[in-house]
């Protein structure tokens, strides 16, 4: 007989998922009810209006896609992009690129602004891109690129693509609830994120707003939405219409009850309070770091809080560290990814991860394990 499966207890300190509060834990493990009891559409309704305020916006469809942040990340692209549609991408690390798999893939015309992995976006890149490509549709960036540690001037950008009459697509998976974001007053068109990194609820999630000019979008559309989960015509029918519901997929239930108690504990913190925590947090950790003599990829004037990307100092096997870390210590942090395998390591400091006592464990098995 197979027994229960029981995990080890891990400290989170990777690219994603944080550490999960057993406050979220034992939300999770309440009876699941039906989801189209009344109970539960209050509950998504509750939802709806908690994560408006994650994303600091008015739109009122503002939802949980019942799937990862790939497929928030995929919604957008498949609603919004038509066949023949030009979009400026902008790729400065792997999710970059997977915009852009997801432009190709939708039969949308890319225009690649690329810049270095761990560099920031560059807006003049984009300005000039808009006037080389007038006719471009939609603008596409990484908030905070995970796979670096870089933060892009999201500000910035919407503008630009504003005054270009193009709408913007930005992916927020590791900057929701971790660093200032502010979709509304940015002009951040269609959004998406993940419930697993600065939420610190379980994966599976992905939160997803889109704006009344999306929206407008994606009713003219002339060609159908290739995927029959994703399309939000049929979506919203689900999500949107509380009192008359129609049946589109079952929601992960208890998950939502899991993504509802991490918005009650964001909202009893605040949500300036969180992105200050965060803050807070990575400035120690970066101390006891460069104490140790390590550096950082990414330039300080970009440098994600909640994602401190270093090199792996030369001649340490930096895989021999992370399985030491994992199995003396049980912390667990990131490799490097693509371009940046095996040369950098990446520490997360993502919601309930970003606290003193995991900077503290994380400086101490570093220091035991490196030489
Ligand atoms: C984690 C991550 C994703 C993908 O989210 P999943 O939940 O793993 O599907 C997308 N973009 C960024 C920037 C991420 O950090």
């Amino acid at each position: 007989m197979t027994a229960s499966f029981i995990p080890p207890k891990r400290i989170l300190m990777g690219p994603g998922p944080s550490d999960v509060p057993q406050r979220i834990l034992d939300a999770m493990a309440r009876p699941t009810i039906g989801h189209l009891d009344p109970a539960f559409v209050d509950l998504m309704e509750q939802i709806k209006s908690m994560l408006r305020m994650a994303f600091q916006t008015e739109n009122a469809l503002t939802f949980p896609v019942s799937a990862p942040g790939s497929a928030g990340m995929e919604m957008c692209f498949v609603n919004l992009v038509e066949p023949g549609d030009k979009v400026i991408v902008c790729r400065n690390g792997v999710f970059g690129g997977r915009m852009l798999e997801n432009v190709k893939r939708t039969r949308g015309v890319p225009v690649i602004v690329d810049d270095a992995w761990g560099a920031p976006v560059d807006p003049q890149k984009v300005r000039d891109a808009f006037k080389a490509n007038p006719d471009a549709k939609i603008l596409a960036f990484v908030h905070a690129e995970t796979s670096t540690g870089a933060q892009s001037d999201a500000e910035t950008l919407g503008r630009i693509a504003q005054e270009a009459g193009a709408l913007t697509i930005m992916d927020c998976v590791t900057s929701l609830a971790g660093t200032p974001l502010y979709m509304d007053k940015w002009g951040i068109d269609a959004a998406y994120s993940g419930s697993q990194k600065c939420l610190s609820c379980t994966p599976g999630l992905s939160p997803v707003s889109f704006s009344e000019r999306a929206i407008a979008r994606i009713k003219a559309r002339t060609t159908t939405v290739q995927s029959w989960f994703l399309d939000l015509n049929l979506v919203l029918g689900y999500w949107q219409s509380a009192g008359k519901r129609t049946y589109h997929h079952t929601a992960p239930i208890n998950p939502m009850y899991g993504l509802h108690e991490a918005l009650v504990i964001l909202e009893e913190e605040g949500l300036e309070n969180a992105w200050t925590r965060h803050r807070a947090m990575h400035e120690k950790l970066k101390a006891g770091l460069e104490g140790m003599g390590l550096r950082y990829v990414v330039e300080e004037s970009a440098r994600l809080p909640q994602l401190n990307s270093i090199y792996v100092p030369t001649g340490v096997d930096e895989a021999a560290i992370r399985a030491r870390l994992l199995n003396e210590f049980n912390l667990e942090i990131g490799a490097g990814l693509g371009d940046m395998a095996g040369k950098i390591w990446r520490i997360g400091l993502m919601g309930y991860s970003a606290k003193q006592e995991n900077v503290d464990a994380c400086l101490k098995a570093l220091k035991a394990c490196l030489p």
